[in-house]
This record gives structure tokens, sequence and C-alpha cells, in this order.
């Protein structure tokens, strides 16, 4: 997946407005993550994308802390794994998207659309609560598991 440069400067303001500085190494793990939108990496994946790169792991591991506080990472957990695995916030939209997990074959799919407006003005005004986020993990059967052709299991 090719990267907009105008995309990537909105992530690059939005971690300098975090006050942390924008160096080569976490300009690198930036892209391998916008190239990688679609995807929930665990660090070990990244620093497997930055293989050529010569930044130590370390790093990558603080870059994605460091990430995760600047607001453009969150962390994600859909299978009671015991490691992290990140998804990069889509900072076009005030809402975290959602995800549906196939109790049968573990994939996870985005849905972009937000469709909780309902339920966010009825919290705002029934419990006086403001809604500033939300994380939506839906489970089911996946299209192609409802039709039996996939027989993978995990
Ligand atoms: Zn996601
Ligand atoms: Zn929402
Ligand atoms: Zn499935």
């Amino acid at each position: 997946m090719k990267i907009k440069q105008n995309e990537l400067n909105k992530y690059v303001k939005k971690i300098r407005e975090s006050s942390a500085k924008i160096t080569p190494q976490r300009l690198e793990i930036l892209k391998v993550l916008l190239r990688n939108k679609d995807e929930h990496y665990t660090t070990e994946d990244i620093i497997k994308q930055l293989k050529n790169k010569k930044i130590g792991q370390a790093t990558v591991y603080r870059t994605m802390e460091l990430f995760c506080q600047a607001g453009i990472l969150k962390k994600v957990n859909f299978k009671n794994e015991d490691i992290a695995r990140y998804d990069l916030v889509d900072l076009t939209v005030p809402h975290f998207h959602h995800h549906l997990v196939c109790n049968n074959c573990g994939r996870v799919m985005e849905i972009t659309e937000d469709l909780l407006e309902t339920l966010e003005e009825r919290i705002e005004s029934v419990y006086n609560f403001k809604v500033t986020d939300h994380e939506l993990v839906i489970k089911g059967v996946c299209a192609t598991c409802q039709t039996g052709e996939n027989h993978e299991q995990t």
C-alpha cells in the first residue's frame, strides 16, 4: 500500500502535538504502520518489516508505546492473546473503527462506519456522560465460515 504524503503529515503533526520528536527511526516505523493499515501487527511483526533498516528492537518497543500515548496507535486484543497487537487510528474520523472477529477462523474485519450515533446520543442525555471514543469487538461467524467452505480452526 502506497503512502500519501498528506496522510503521513497528519500523523507526524499528531506526534509532534504530543511533544514527541520525529526521529528518522520513528518515521520508518510510522511508514510501516501506514503501509499496513489493515493489519493488527505485534511489535515483532513491525521488527520483521524493518529488518533492513538497522533499528534496535528496544527502539521499536519504545516507539510503539510512544505512538499509543500520542493517540495514533491503539492496543487491540481480539483473542485473549498474551502479546499486544496494535492498530493505527484513523485521524480523519472522531471515533475508533469496530472489529468483527470470526469465532471459527479467527479472521478480523474492520468496519469504518460508526453506526453508534443513537447509542451515543442516548448515553449523553440519559447518563450525562460525554462520549469521546469506543472500542467495539463483535463476535460471530464470517461469510466464508457460514458457507462451510472454511475448515480452518484457531
Ligand atoms: Zn482495526
Ligand atoms: Zn462513535
Ligand atoms: Zn470465519
